[in-house]
């Protein structure tokens, strides 16, 4: 590192000049130095850690390194092989956000975020807002699932205050993708956990594309306790292209212990005797729920029609 040097994170790209953001808070513009334009050089894009410098006080900001990354969401070419795209880099975690009613949660659609991200080795936390307006045996019926899938569920409430604090320790200091469909109180959210921060943060729906492979364009937001909310999750767009059907059994956590013990190699955890895992939903080990959604990803994935409901 030179020793005018200074290393910050990729928020924002817009026509070649990309925002960089210091751990001092401050924001500067930078271009990307001739060098790591080159084709064997990674392509930067919104969340890489980069270290930028300038030649004299003053002087126009040049990226002049890209560190390497700690994750990715990416979108795998169609047909597998080949070519993926990275959406943003080094993404900690995926929040996938959900109220308990208006709108009613899918859980089949929660599902698919959380299969989203296992296929990125990102960690996700399921977030379930407007918990004030269900009684609590009703809101952990519905957690159960996920929980048995080994993850973090949050009940929380804006009007009624709930679970803000715990939310706040969840995502300071972390990069975070936020998502979930319109309404369900992810901007309310955040400006209970930061108030006055007037953060806003988009649906999966503003981030669809019609299938085309044009880049929406994450953005990522500072948070004032450190880290980033990333505004376009991204997540739709990286979608369930690529993954093939026999790797979907690996993105559901729960079902790994069983894996290797099917009787049959090639199991596909639907009617198999022997099949480990039908045999651990049976016993309630792993929801019955969980499995159904596992079958139905993995039909769209064999059909190739993804549909988000
Ligand atoms: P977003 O589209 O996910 O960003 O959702 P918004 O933050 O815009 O919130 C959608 C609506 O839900 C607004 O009318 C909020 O006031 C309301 N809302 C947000 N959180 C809660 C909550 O905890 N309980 C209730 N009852 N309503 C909430
Ligand atoms: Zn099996």
């Amino acid at each position: 590192m030179s020793e005018t040097e200074t290393r910050g994170v990729v928020i924002e790209g817009t026509g070649g000049v990309w925002q960089v953001h210091t751990a001092n808070g401050e924001t500067h513009d930078a271009t990307l130095r001739g060098r790591l334009k080159q084709d064997n050089a990674p392509k930067l894009v919104v969340g890489d850690d980069v270290g930028i410098e300038r030649a004299d006080p003053g002087g126009a900001w040049a990226i002049c390194e890209i560190h390497p990354r700690r994750s990715q969401l990416a979108r795998r070419e169609p047909g597998g092989r080949g070519g993926e795209r990275v959406v943003v880099a080094n993404i900690d975690q995926v929040i996938v956000v959900f109220a308990f009613v208006k709108p009613e949660p899918h859980p089949r659609m929660i599902d698919r975020f959380l299969v989203i991200a296992e296929a990125n080795d990102v960690a996700a936390r399921l977030v379930m807002n407007k918990c004030e307006l269900v009684d609590e045996k009703t809101a952990r019926e519905f957690a159960k699932p996920f929980e048995m899938a080994g993850y973090p569920v949050h009940f929380t409430s804006v009007k009624a205050a709930v679970g803000l604090s715990t939310l706040r320790e969840g995502l300071d200091g972390r990069v975070s993708a936020l998502s979930g469909p319109s309404g369900v109180g992810k901007s309310s959210l955040l400006n209970a956990v930061y108030p006055g921060s007037g953060l806003r943060v988009g649906d999966i729906s503003e981030s669809v594309n019609k299938g085309r492979h044009t880049t929406v364009g994450a953005k990522l937001l500072p948070l004032p306790g450190g880290g980033y909310v990333a505004d376009t999750p991204g997540l739709r767009e990286v979608g369930l292209w690529g993954i093939v059907p026999t790797e979907v059994d690996a993105c559901f956590p729960e079902f790994k212990p069983f894996l290797g013990e099917c009787k049959f190699q090639d199991c596909t955890h639907d009617h198999e005797p022997g099949c480990a895992v039908l045999a651990a939903v049976a016993r309630n080990v792993v929801s019955a729920e969980r499995h159904a959604s596992y079958l139905k990803l993995r039909a769209e994935l064999t059909t190739g029609t993804e549909n988000w409901r």
